[in-house]
């Protein structure tokens, strides 16, 4: 399923943010994977005055019944109704509470279930307002920074491979081939209440031509770092994300995949290729004008010569 709310990019002091997604079921008959983009309108006055921004996230859903799907979309409707009701609240704070939620919803809808229809979702959430990001996450979804070509992971994965990286016990590699690779440590929905440490949450203040990707499990596991950078580097956030998709398809994953691709330019770098574009229209139109009138003048003459040879 996807959520996406989106009109013209949003300018903020200097830079210009835009964002576009893509998920696939790729592997499985059904995609229980979601993701949300959506445009949020500045809020407050003086010194509590919000800049325009977005709200973007990624869940992927687990349980039988397509419950993982119901998973899912709840955890995503849920973030994207607290954070667009209270705008004014600190934005760690706003996703803090938008988390608990989320998890709350969940563990209620399962209530009542048989066993087999227990659900439970991962969620990689990112506010951006002006020039400040924040992320929470719990699962192993992941926010991915790449700056100046260089890539790096904001997220930890709240999966046992995750845990055993963390303590040195486990290599990266390692990690990537071991059987438990998809044993989450935990997750929305499972519990009555999220873990009191959880969501973790990260903030930083972005930079121009900085891009940011949030995806499921099921891609990296198939499309390397080195790929990432390539895609997020070259196209625009929809295109960029659909590419990244599409390659995680051709690679044959066996998941659901999904990215959100946020793209963070100056506003000048937007300003100067929007009037270079401008320009190139004129130009192309002038030549048209010029063509037309060529044709009418060697018709005009055609019919003059005609007339004369009759004559
Ligand atoms: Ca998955």
């Amino acid at each position: 399923m996807v959520i996406q709310e989106q009109s013209s990019p949003a300018i903020m002091d200097e830079l210009v943010i835009t964002a576009g997604s893509s998920t696939a079921a790729g592997g499985r008959p059904e995609n229980e994977d979601a993701v949300l983009v959506v445009e949020l309108p500045p809020s407050g006055d003086g010194v509590s005055r919000l800049d325009a921004g977005y709200l973007v996230a990624v869940a992927d859903g687990m349980g039988g019944h397509q419950r993982g799907e119901v998973a899912s979309r709840l955890a995503i409707e849920t973030i994207a109704r607290v954070v667009q009701e209270d705008p004014g609240a600190d934005t760690a704070l706003l996703l803090k509470q938008a988390f608990r939620r989320a998890n709350e919803v969940i563990h209620q809808d399962s209530q009542g279930v048989d066993a087999a229809a227990t659900m439970g979702t991962t969620l990689v959430a990112a506010v951006i307002r002006g020039k400040y990001l924040a992320i929470a996450n719990v699962g192993d979804s992941r926010a991915y920074l790449s700056r100046a070509n260089q890539l790096n992971q904001i997220t930890r994965d709240h999966s046992l491979v995750g845990e055993q990286m963390s303590q040195g016990t486990l290599s990266a590699d390692e990690a990537k081939k071991s059987p438990n690779r998809n044993i989450l440590m935990h997750a929305l929905g499972h519990r009555p209440k999220l873990d009191s440490k959880l969501p973790d949450i990260f903030e930083l203040v972005l930079l121009a031509e900085d891009r940011l990707l949030l995806c499921s499990d099921g891609f990296y596991d198939v499309v390397s770092e080195e790929d990432f950078v390539t895609f997020l580097a070259t196209r625009s956030p929809e295109e960029a994300a659909a590419a990244l998709v599409d390659v995680a398809l051709e690679r044959g994953t066996t998941d659901n995949v999904s990215a959100v691709v946020v793209h963070v330019e100056a506003a000048k770098t937007v300003a100067a290729r929007d009037r270079e574009l401008v320009t190139g229209d004129e130009r192309r139109s002038s030549q048209v004008v010029i063509l037309v009138v060529l044709v009418g003048v060697l018709f005009f003459v055609a019919i003059v010569v005609a007339a004369l040879m009759l004559l």
